[in-house]
């Protein structure tokens, strides 16, 4: 099928004329995918579990995408959102730490195994890119996702294109030292800041505040068993746990302290909060940006970035893979 959009077109026209094209999230076991419209709309959904080794990773790919091409054959191209370094070109996985690649020309290996184009990106580029053109960040071309869920991950947009860094590497957020010799992390350094500012952190933090027996409320027994999510945190504080409420107040002291760290270095226009935290913004949002507002050099002096919630949920990463996908069907239709 040809894809025919005028050189002169609008932003809008634009939209209107992208392919279908097929998304994928690849977790560590899971492997998340859908056929998405040329606007952002979902129109089917597959998902497929893994060993985790490199064959069932790259069978699990292909096989769901003849299945979704079987189905919809107007597809154009496949997106694979990647949790991992992707060289400059985006061809190969450097290193991943969940996922079996490493340093693996995965787009030479997978091609001819499938029926249409492949794109790799990674994954918080992927979600940024899902917010920017259909969720929170739409029209806003200088911005940073921080992407919150057992760890952190990052994303910068700078002036409508998604900022790589000298050799492809996104933003890692996550692992600015915040504390000298704090909580050990698994990158191998110390008090990084996703240690301190994610769901892993807070159940962390909350079975510390635990240890101390300052408190005696029923999550303090679930902390000292070793058995709480940040989930459970988030929970027992909208049920007035005085143990769980403390922690949020931690994390939201640290979020605000990464949200500084980032105006300090981007000076971006939007800060967009994204991951599995994100769901409960409600709990912790108004304090974190408040301490935005007091820890950003010169505040009060200078322009803040306004603080939103990512509005695509679990589906940016494969939405806006599908629609990086499609933008390169597009390109290439015009060389
Ligand atoms: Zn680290």
């Amino acid at each position: 099928m040809e894809f025919a959009v005028p050189l002169e077109a609008s932003p809008q026209q634009m939209q209107d004329a992208m392919p279908t094209t097929i998304g994928f999230d690849i977790g560590g076991t899971n492997l998340r995918a859908a056929v998405v419209r040329g606007d952002g709309t979902i129109v089917e959904r597959m998902q497929t579990s893994s060993d985790g080794s490199v064959k069932a990773v790259e069978d699990g790919i292909v096989r769901v995408t003849e299945r979704l091409y079987a189905m919809h054959p107007e597809a154009q191209a496949v997106g694979l959102a990647v949790a991992g370094f992707l060289d400059k070109d985006r061809q190969r996985v450097r290193f991943a730490p969940h996922l079996p690649w490493r340093d693996a020309d995965v787009v030479a290996r997978l091609s001819p195994r499938l029926p249409v184009p492949l794109e790799l990106e990674h994954d918080a580029n992927s979600a940024a890119w899902g917010e920017y053109k259909f969720g929170v960040a739409q029209n806003v071309d200088n911005w940073v996702l921080f992407a919150v869920g057992t760890g952190i991950g990052g994303a910068m947009m700078h002036n409508g294109e998604i900022f790589r860094g000298a050799y492809g590497t996104a933003p890692e957020f996550g692992h600015l030292t915040v504390v000298p010799n704090g909580r050990p992390c698994s990158c191998g350094k110390r008090g990084c800041l996703e240690r301190y500012c994610s769901g892993t952190a807070l159940a962390a933090t909350a079975c510390e505040l635990a240890s101390t027996r300052r408190f005696a409320t029923p999550l303090v027994e679930s902390c000292l068993r070793g058995e709480v999510t940040g989930t459970d945190v988030m929970v027992a504080a909208r049920n007035d746990d005085r143990l769980a409420v403390a922690a949020v107040q931690e994390f939201a002291h640290w979020l605000g302290q990464g949200l500084a760290l980032v105006a300090d270095i981007f000076d971006p226009e939007l800060i967009v909060i994204g991951g599995g935290v994100a769901q409960a913004a409600d709990q912790y949002l108004d304090t974190a940006t408040a301490l935005l507002g007091r820890y950003t050099t010169g505040a009060g002096y200078r322009p803040l970035p306004r603080v939103d919630v990512a509005s695509l949920g679990v589906d940016a990463g494969l939405i806006g893979a599908a629609n990086i996908a499609a933008t390169s069907v597009v390109k290439n239709s015009r060389t």
